[in-house]
C-alpha cells in the first residue's frame, strides 16, 4: 500500500512536470535593431527574420543611468529590478574589485523558477560567477576563463563535452576570422604575428582579427554549451548569452559606418559577425519544441563612437535602445510593438509564461503588448509578495585574466 503514494507522485510528475512548454531566453549583447532588422530584411539573418515574422517585434529600453552598461542591463532582464535595487552597476565595484552574482541583491530568473519548482539551464549569462545553486545547471560566463576552479559551473561536478580550456586548445581562432573577415587564410598572414609589425599601419588591422577570432571561438563555446545542456536535458527555462556581436562591434563599427560611403577594408564584418551570430541562434532553437516561447533580446544598440575612424581600434559605442524579438502559442504573430519593453519587464513577463506569479517587490511589469488578444483575460498574471532571496553564495575574487582586462578597457568600463 505504501507504494501507491509512491506511485501517484511518479505520474504526477511524469504528466505535469512539463505542463507549460518551455521558456527560452537569448541575450545578444549589444545587437543593434535598426542593423538586425536591416539584415534580417535582406535574408541574411534567417533564424531572426523567421522569429521576427512569427512573433513581436518591439525595442527593449532601460531607465539605468548612463552610460548604457550591459552587467546592469542584463541583470534588470533576469531580476525585474532596476539598478537601484539589484546593485550592479557595471562590472567593476567602486571599491575597485569585480562584480560577482554574489552581489546581487535580487533574486534571478532562475532561482525563481528553481523556488517555484520549475528547472532553470543557464550558460553564459553575464555575472553569473560564481555558479549559482539552480534547480537544473547552471554554466557562467567565467566558464573558459575560470581555469582553475569549480565554481564556473553548477552542479560542481558537472562535466561538459567542451572543455574549459577549448579557446586556447582548438587553435581554430585564425580560421574563423578568416571565414568573417571574407579573407581566405593566406591574406591574413600579414596581419598576425609574428609576421606582422606592431608598428605598422597594419597594427590595427592584425589587432582587430586577432580579437575577432577570439571573439567568435567564445561565442562557439558557449553555443557548443548551450546546446550540449539541451541535449542532455529538458528544461522550462533557458537562458544563453552571447557577447560576441557587442564586442566585435566595439571595434569593427567604423568600418561598418565607413563602409555606406565607400570601399573600406573590414566595413562587410559587422554584418558578417550578425549572420555569424544568427547560425549559432539556429543552432540553438533548433532545440525549441514548436510550443515552447523564445525570447531573443540585446541590452542597447550600436553608433559610430565620436571622433573614431573606421579603423579607430575602438570606434563603436553604446546607443540606447536594443532588439526584443518574442514567438510563443500566446504571442502575438508578425507583430511590431508602438512602445518600448523595460529590460525590468522581462523578468515578470517569463514568469508569466511559465505560469508563475511575479513579485510586487519588482519594479518591472508583464510586458502585456505582446500577447495575443484574451490571453491575459482568461489567465491574469498572478503576483507574490516576494521570492525568496538568492541563497548566500561564497564570492570567490578570480583574478581577471590580462584578455578580459584589456577588453574591458577597450569597451570603456575600465580606464
Ligand atoms: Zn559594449
Amino acid at each position: 500500500m505504501t507504494l501507491r503514494p509512491a506511485l501517484l507522485a511518479l505520474l504526477l510528475a511524469l504528466c505535469c512536470a512539463h505542463a507549460r512548454a518551455a521558456v527560452f531566453v537569448i541575450g545578444l549583447d549589444g545587437t543593434d535593431p535598426a542593423l538586425a532588422g536591416e539584415l534580417a530584411a535582406a535574408g541574411r539573418l534567417p533564424n531572426l527574420a523567421a522569429l521576427m515574422r512569427d512573433g513581436v517585434t518591439g525595442r527593449l529600453d532601460t531607465l539605468s543611468p548612463l552610460p548604457l552598461s550591459s552587467p546592469s542591463i542584463w541583470t534588470s532582464v533576469a531580476t525585474g529590478a532596476g539598478e537601484g535595487k539589484h546593485g550592479i552597476t557595471g562590472f567593476v565595484k567602486s571599491d575597485g574589485g569585480w562584480f560577482r552574482s554574489g552581489d546581487r541583491r535580487a533574486p534571478a530568473l532562475w532561482g525563481m523558477a528553481s523556488a517555484r519548482g520549475k528547472s532553470a539551464a543557464v550558460a553564459g549569462w553575464l555575472l553569473t560567477y560564481p555558479a549559482e545553486p539552480v534547480n537544473g545547471v547552471m554554466v557562467s560566463n567565467n566558464y573558459f576563463m575560470a581555469v582553475g576552479t569549480h565554481s564556473a559551473v553548477y552542479p560542481p561536478a558537472l562535466k561538459l563535452r567542451t572543455p574549459r580550456a577549448f579557446a586556447f586548445e582548438s587553435g581554430a581562432a585564425p580560421a574563423l576570422a578568416a571565414r568573417l573577415a571574407g579573407m581566405p587564410l593566406p591574406a591574413l598572414f600579414p596581419f598576425m604575428p609574428p609576421l606582422g609589425d606592431y608598428a605598422s599601419p597594419d597594427f590595427r588591422a592584425h589587432y582587430l582579427l586577432e580579437k575577432l577570432g577570439d571573439y567568435a571561438l567564445a561565442d562557439e563555446g558557449f553555443a557548443r554549451v548551450a546546446e550540449e545542456l539541451l541535449e542532455r536535458g529538458a528544461y522550462d527555462l533557458f537562458l544563453a548569452y552571447l557577447p560576441g556581436t557587442d564586442r566585435v562591434s566595439h571595434l569593427a563599427w567604423g568600418a561598418y559606418e565607413a563602409g555606406k560611403k565607400g570601399a573600406v577594408p573590414f566595413s562587410g564584418l559587422v554584418p558578417a559577425y550578425y549572420a555569424y551570430t544568427d547560425a549559432l541562434l539556429g543552432r540553438l532553437l533548433a532545440k525549441a519544441g514548436k510550443d515552447d516561447t523564445v525570447i531573443v533580446l540585446s541590452d542597447h544598440g550600436f553608433k559610430l563612437r565620436e571622433k573614431a575612424g573606421p579603423l579607430t581600434v575602438v570606434s563603436g559605442d553604446h546607443r540606447p535602445g536594443g532588439l526584443f524579438v518574442a514567438k510563443g502559442p500566446e504571442l502575438k504573430k508578425g507583430a511590431r510593438l508602438a512602445g518600448p519593453i523595460l529590460d525590468r519587464d522581462v523578468a515578470p513577463t517569463v514568469l508569466y509564461l511559465l505560469g508563475l506569479p511575479a513579485a510586487r517587490t519588482m519594479d518591472g511589469k508583464l510586458a502585456e503588448g505582446i500577447f495575443r488578444d484574451g490571453v491575459l483575460k482568461a489567465r491574469p498574471q498572478e503576483y507574490l509578495d516576494a521570492y525568496p532571496a538568492a541563497a548566500p553564495r561564497g564570492n570567490e575574487s578570480l583574478p581577471f585574466t590580462p584578455q578580459e582586462l584589456e577588453r574591458l578597457r577597450l569597451s570603456g568600463y575600465l580606464q
